[in-house]
């Protein structure tokens, strides 16, 4: 048995002729930036999500860097969000020469909580990052109702959300902007580095267009400064593929995940967390035990990959110690220590979850 924690060659073998027969004509094409294939992917992703603009970028974290360009957030200004997540989400805050404000998390479901978050603001807070960790919406309509009181931007972390949604609506469709990685082992992946920033404001969604071409909004004319931050054409070929089967995609990482939980509920282990606000997505699927060390070990002798999906949260990482030298966060802390992530992907078969929890079964 080797089983990785995904498996990006099945997914593509699956769709081989489709995709190599479209990379050819995009070759052939030689429009190789922002070419009609950006355009439709654009145009298709903002219809899948419900939102009126969708505007490709090179990568997750640029989509959250741009995003907060386009927000107006700079200098001096706060950006509430969790501590608990890739380092990306408050990379893009320090970009803009914001300050990162990290709430601490619900041990359960591993988002901000929510009830920490009002204490959190204060006369210097612009904007919030939710991030839709492991898959699992944050409560968008709690979240929103408390910053349009406060006049606070949300920009949504959807790195790890594409898909998942509440009541029918999108992550990514809530707040003034919605960021998306396509990073290949992304619920929904591209070949390379992508990104998408979504948002219902046709201000932004402009600014953003502007922003992620060199400033210039007519050939040769600069009045801001702006980056270098494409979706690849190529990428957009396989992202249009990709996107037909997004829905199929989660639903079977939720047949993964349910059987994992099933299957290891009557364990000491804590498993993942449904808190049935949305519909989870399990870009993840992490557990904690107190234990972890010699469970993954029993994993990894067995050729079963693992990992641990976040060991340092991000008000330890050296990068931030001198600003949070004295924050104690003391769930993202334990929940740190303790969790693990096991293999979840679309084509992980039945009878390897099984395999795997008998494994884990045995090493309790
Ligand atoms: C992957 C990820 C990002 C960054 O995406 P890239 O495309 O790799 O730049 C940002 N936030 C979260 C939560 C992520 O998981």
């Amino acid at each position: 048995m080797n089983i990785p924690m995904v498996d990006l060659k099945g997914q593509y073998l699956a769709l081989k002729d489709e995709i190599d027969t479209a990379l050819i004509d995009g070759l052939s094409a030689t429009q190789f930036i922002l070419g009609p294939n950006v355009q439709a992917f654009e145009k298709e992703a903002a219809e899948y999500l419900g939102v009126e603009h969708a505007v490709g970028v090179a990568s997750g974290t640029d989509a959250l860097h741009l995003a907060l360009v386009a927000a107006g957030i700079g200098a001096g200004d706060e950006v509430i969000t969790t501590p608990f997540t890739f380092i990306a989400t408050a990379e893009a805050i320090s970009y803009v020469g914001a300050i990162p404000v990290f709430v601490d998390i619900d041990p359960y479901t591993f988002n901000f909580d929510l009830n920490l978050l009002e204490q959190a603001i204060s006369a210097k807070t612009r904007a919030v990052i939710p991030v839709h960790l492991f898959g699992q919406p944050v409560d968008m309509n709690a979240l929103k109702t408390l910053c349009d009181d406060k006049g606070l931007i949300i920009v949504e972390d959807c790195a790890q959300s594409f898909g998942a949604h509440i009541d029918n609506k999108q992550t990514g469709s809530f707040g003034d902007f919605g960021a998306f990685s396509f990073f290949p082992s992304k619920n929904l992946g591209c070949f390379g580095d992508g990104g998408l920033i979504t948002s219902n404001d046709e201000k932004g969604a402009n600014e953003l267009r502007v922003l992620r071409n060199h400033g210039s909004r007519e050939r040769y004319h600069h009045n801001v400064i702006g980056y270098n931050s494409r979706l690849d054409e190529l990428q957009a070929i396989i992202l249009r593929i990709k996107l037909k089967h997004i829905d199929e995609y989660n639903q079977n990482r939720r047949r993964v995940a349910l059987r994992y939980s099933n299957a290891l509920a009557d364990t000491s282990i804590q498993t993942a967390y449904e808190d049935g606000i949305g519909v989870h997505i399990y870009h993840q699927y992490t557990l904690l035990h107190d234990e972890r060390d010699s469970i993954m070990k029993a994993l990894q002798d067995n050729n079963v990959a693992c990992a641990v999906y976040y060991p340092i949260p991000l008000h330890k990482q050296d990068v931030y110690l001198e600003t949070y030298r004295d924050s104690q966060l003391p769930v993202s802390e334990s929940v740190a220590s303790k969790c693990f992530s096991l293999p979840v992907y679309p084509e992980l078969e039945d009878d390897k979850v099984d395999a795997i929890t008998d494994i884990i079964k045995g090493a309790l």
